[in-house]
């Protein structure tokens, strides 16, 4: 779960992380009045659940209220565009307006789960303020990392070999491992999943401070966690995404045309790809889930037909704990519900696969049965292809 840069500096404050003086705004008079109580130079942020906000113009440096009038105006309610909303862009509900720094220096920390040793990674750069998966990809020895053992916590000498390895000055090493050390235990005590300070700031009057925050919580994790929970915003969600949630569904919306009905999240994947080897493009990723009933099914169905782009709809079914007759009762129950308008192709494997496959039979849908996989792709594609 994600939350926004005002509810994570919040957070990461009360663990003594510096950030700076600032509030929440949702209309340019209110952007106004917080920066007259702030006095001085502002900054006026757009508060989406996504980086590049600077380069897609969410975030201005305001002279005077006036200004920071202004800009909030023009920030609030625009279809903000970054390389991480897609090109639909997201609409900018709140505004942060905070008291400008005078930067020196651009820095980068940034914290993770690693996969590879299971522990989290502490990273720093000097390259704050950037693309940090560009400086990963063209420049990877401008990154320092530091693993930190789970028993033993993140060590002293470890803060202070990123503070000496970025050039952080010898007076505001303490300052950095303070810093850092903050931000451990908030990952930790939080469960979260990433943690990123780009960029951490030294200002021109030699304070550390983080200018931007980005936290990113295990989901998992989350029933242990009330007050994280409360900050999450469903706005940022895609709507299907949200709804799917509720049903204990796992899904995701894709580009493609092609509707997937799937049980197991392999499975799923291996049907994407099948899709895509005949020629394909999916619409979705869906498991149902293990413990699926016609109540499911037919969720399912009805949010993969809510993407007007769904062209088609693939069932691929393997009957393990799940029985073939209980889906395909599901699918017929669903397709009738809904008036099914386009084609739908059925690949069932598994535990009464022959009840299952007669009651799409009986069922005078217009069902196209698929023996695997393979097939069952190819027939999507083909059923869904222009006729010439
Ligand atoms: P992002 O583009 O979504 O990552 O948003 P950031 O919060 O990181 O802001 C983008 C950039 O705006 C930063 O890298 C800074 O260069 C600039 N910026 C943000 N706040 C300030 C500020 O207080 N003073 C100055 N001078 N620049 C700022
Ligand atoms: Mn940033």
């Amino acid at each position: 779960m994600n939350i926004h840069e005002f509810q994570a500096k919040e957070l990461l404050a009360k663990y003594g992380v510096a950030v700076p003086k600032g509030a929440v705004a949702d209309t340019s008079i209110d952007a106004e009045a917080v920066a007259k109580e702030l006095g001085g130079t502002v900054v006026v942020k757009a508060q989406i659940h996504a980086g590049g906000r600077g380069k897609g113009g969410g975030v201005k440096v305001a002279r005077n209220p006036a200004e920071a009038r202004d800009f909030a105006a023009q920030i609030l309610g625009m279809q903000l565009v970054t390389h991480q909303t897609g090109p639909e862009g997201q609409r900018v509900k709140r505004i942060l307006v905070e008291a400008a720094s005078r930067i020196k220096k651009e820095l980068y920390l940034g914290f993770v789960v690693d996969r590879a040793s299971g522990k989290v990674a502490v990273m720093a750069s000097t390259e704050g303020g950037m693309d940090i998966e560009k400086v990963a990809a063209e420049t990877p020895e401008r990154i320092l990392t530091e693993i930190v053992d789970p028993v033993m916590g993140l060590m002293p000498y470890q803060a202070r070999k990123l503070a000496f390895g970025i050039g952080i000055p010898a007076e505001l090493t303490t300052k950095f491992g303070l810093i850092v050390a903050g931000v451990y235990k908030a990952f930790v005590e939080n469960d979260c999943s990433l943690v990123e300070i780009n960029p951490l700031v030294l200002t021109e009057e030699g304070k550390l401070i983080a200018l931007d925050a980005k936290m990113n919580f295990d989901g998992n994790a989350l029933f242990r966690h009330k007050q994280i929970q409360e900050l999450r915003d469903f706005d940022e969600e895609d709507p299907a995404e949200v709804e799917a949630s509720k049903y204990g569904i796992s899904y995701i919306a894709l580009d493609g045309n092609i509707g997937c009905m799937v049980n197991g999240a392999g499975l799923a994947m291996a049907t994407l790809d099948m899709i895509k080897i005949s020629g394909g493009s999916p619409a979705n990723f869906l498991d149902v889930g293990g413990g699926a009933n016609t109540e499911t099914v037919t969720n399912a169905f009805r949010l993969i037909l809510s993407d007007s782009k769904v062209k088609g709809i693939l069932v691929n079914i393997f009957g393990g704990i799940m029985k073939c007759d209980v889906i395909a009762q599901g699918v017929v129950t669903a397709a009738q519900s809904l008036g099914l308008a386009v084609p739908l192709v059925v690949r069932m494997e598994g535990t009464n696969v022959d009840l299952g496959r007669e009651i799409l039979a009986k069922s005078g849908l217009n069902i196209i049965n698929a023996a695997d996989i393979r097939e069952a792709a190819e027939q999507i594609v083909a059923a869904i292809a222009p006729s010439a």
